[in-house]
């Protein structure tokens, strides 16, 4: 269905205890909430005792008052208690939800990169939205729903073997037909849940991948072939949907039946036994009633059943990503950061993306230190941006060595690394929000001066003149729309005001007009006065104003030289620098 290779399907030991582990911080209005619903629940069985209280009276000469009134209450407190019982447990269920959500929330964005690159984005978005929904009814009503019935349906078979043990054995086959059903259909019911979800995590995934290239399938006129993948993935949701609620029904009515033929069955037993006079007529209806009483906690015991397999069919989904391989958190900070430009070192690196791929890097090796520009050059796939990945420690190298300050990275804590770094991606991207939030989201106490300096730096200061409330101004998503350029300025003035040590910017392949161009070219070259900067150059401008270039070719290094001794000294770099993989300004 999906060209991506599906989360694995790690196998979640015991559901039930994982759904216990989020939901046992809600264990106190869980419990009041189950007393109360318990406490509804019980005033349901006094009811038949009272209504052979009522009988009895009938044929006696004290008023028919008492009993009624009794009933009344009981009725009254029953109906309050059985309102406000399961309401603190829906409140728990939503807590149990919100707790889930949390923890998934808290896997999700701390996933190692590697682990995102397999991953479908719109798959995660339903187990965070849709499978954890699945979750509540199952945390809140439904385990204590279910125990309340079967305290309930123990309570009333043991009143029944109280009073008559004939009728009671003709109740308890049909109780054995029941379970032995139960046994077969409950399973069934989970695995329909499990394949209806996971059709509607592959309709999220489509619809994501087709938002996120939207011009494209417009531009492929794809809608008709994107609709048809779309519909088919709803359909496949609703065709499993329609099977669980198949089996769930199964499970209805293998209750219903026997408790029915129960029915007939004691009235046909009693009856004849009233007749011969073995038994009294009040014993009868009080166990008649019993049985209509039960068919209730019954109904509830297979629904809270079916309910428990789809909300284990959910907690299932939820785990096989929540154990995917998160970053390790800040480790204790024991080195003090340095200060001035980072040195980068390369030495022999060889890295690949996954154990399945071919290698990326075949020794690759260089020097950047230094305040300065190093340009890294090289056909597309050669691995350049890959360097950059490696320095910001997004995947783990394979071979050789890769240090910042001459550390070693995969030993440096990971927020003092990435925190001394300043990343610019290639697509330079601009989050939904306002220019203000895209600047600070890197470094969150920055002041207004220090804004307005990175503004200046990164010569946005006109452009934001422009915007129609400044800074607040929303851009991304649903905000102006900003060129190419200018969005890459956003994202090096957002790196700036982290004042990193090293600045790693990934330029864009795409054409930029000649002022955008220049001002690029200036920022850098500014910013390569502070600080050592490393830069991913698709343009001459840029790379004849680099300190030092580093010629990447099929993942290694051809050669490290300035432009002058390039061009007399590499062929490639020649052929670079003269045909358009290097656009001329
Ligand atoms: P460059 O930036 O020089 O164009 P990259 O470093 O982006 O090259 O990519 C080098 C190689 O690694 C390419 O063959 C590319 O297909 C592969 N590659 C890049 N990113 C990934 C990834 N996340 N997973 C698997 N392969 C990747
Ligand atoms: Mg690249």
């Amino acid at each position: 269905m999906s060209e991506t290779a599906p989360p694995p399907e790690a196998p979640v030991k015991a559901p039930i205890s994982r759904l216990w582990v989020y939901a046992r911080h809600h264990w106190r209005l869980l419990l009041i909430g189950g007393i109360l619903s318990f406490a509804g629940g019980l005033t349901g069985l006094i009811q038949p005792l009272i209504a052979m209280d009522v009988i009895d009276t009938l044929s006696s000469d004290e008023s028919l008052a008492r009993p009624l009134m009794l009933l009344a209450a009981v009725v009254l407190v029953g109906g309050a208690l059985s309102a406000f019982g399961p309401y603190l447990m829906q409140i728990a269920g939503q807590d149990v939800v919100l707790t889930v959500r949390k923890h998934l929330i808290g896997r999700l964005v701390r996933l190692e990169v590697s682990e995102v690159d397999r991953l479908k984005p719109g798959d995660l978005v339903s187990r965070l939205s849709s499978d954890t929904n699945l979750l509540r009814t199952v945390a809140s009503t439904t385990v204590i729903g279910g125990v309340t019935d079967g305290f309930m349906i123990i309570g009333g078979i043991a009143l029944m073997a109280w009073l008559d043990l004939v009728l009671f054995g003709t109740t308890m086959a049909m109780v054995v037909m029941v379970t032995v059903m139960m046994l077969v259909i409950m399973p069934r019911i989970q695995n329909a849940t499990v394949d209806s979800q996971k059709a509607l995590g592959d309709m999220s995934s489509l619809l994501e991948r087709i938002f996120s290239s939207f011009r494209t399938v417009k531009a492929s006129s794809a809608e008709a072939h994107e609709i048809a993948r779309l519909e088919g993935a709803a359909t496949v949701a609703r065709d499993r949907g329609v099977t669980a609620s198949l089996w769930e029904g199964l499970a209805g009515v293998a209750a219903w039946l026997p408790i029915n033929v129960a029915f007939l069955m004691v009235l046909g037993v009693g009856g004849a036994r009233v007749a011969d006079g073995t038994m009294d007529v009040s014993t009868l209806v009080g166990f008649l009633l019993l049985l209509f009483y039960l068919m209730g906690p019954v109904n509830g015991l297979v629904a809270s059943l079916s309910q428990l397999q789809t909300g284990l069919a959910a907690v299932q989904r939820v785990e096989d990503v929540a154990v995917l391989d998160a970053e390790k958190p800040a480790e204790a900070t024991l080195v003090p950061t340095g200060s001035g430009p980072a040195r980068v070192t390369f030495e022999d690196v060889t890295f690949r993306y996954a154990e399945d791929l071919p290698y990326v890097h075949h020794g690759v090796t260089f020097t950047s230190a230094g305040r300065g520009l190093t340009a890294f050059v090289g056909p597309s796939g050669a691995g350049k941006t890959t360097v950059f990945s490696l320095i910001e420690r997004f995947y783990p190298i394979t071979g050789g060595s890769v240090t910042v300050d001459g550390r070693e990275v995969r030993e440096w804590p990971l927020t003092e690394l990435r925190g001394m770094i300043g990343y610019v991606e290639q697509d330079a991207p601009v989050l939904d929000g306002t220019l203000r939030e895209n600047l600070v989201m890197a470094a969150p106490d920055a002041r207004d001066e220090d804004i307005e300096t990175v503004l200046k730096q990164a010569r946005l200061t006109e452009l934001v003149g422009k915007l129609p409330d400044g800074l607040e101004s929303a851009i991304g998503y649903r905000g102006t729309t900003l060129s190419g350029g200018e969005r890459q300025r956003v994202a090096i003035a957002r790196a700036l005001l982290r004042k990193p040590r090293l600045l790693l910017l990934d330029e864009a392949t795409s054409q930029l007009d000649a002022t955008n161009e220049a001002a690029l070219k200036q920022v850098m070259l500014d910013a390569a006065e502070q600080t050592n900067v490393l830069v991913v150059a698709h343009r001459l401008s840029t790379v004849t104003s680099a300190d030092q270039i580093v010629v990447m070719d099929a993942g290694k290094v051809r050669a490290v030289g300035t432009h002058e001794e390039l061009v007399e000294i590499d062929e490639l770099y020649r052929d670079l620098a003269t045909s358009q993989l290097l656009a001329a300004e």
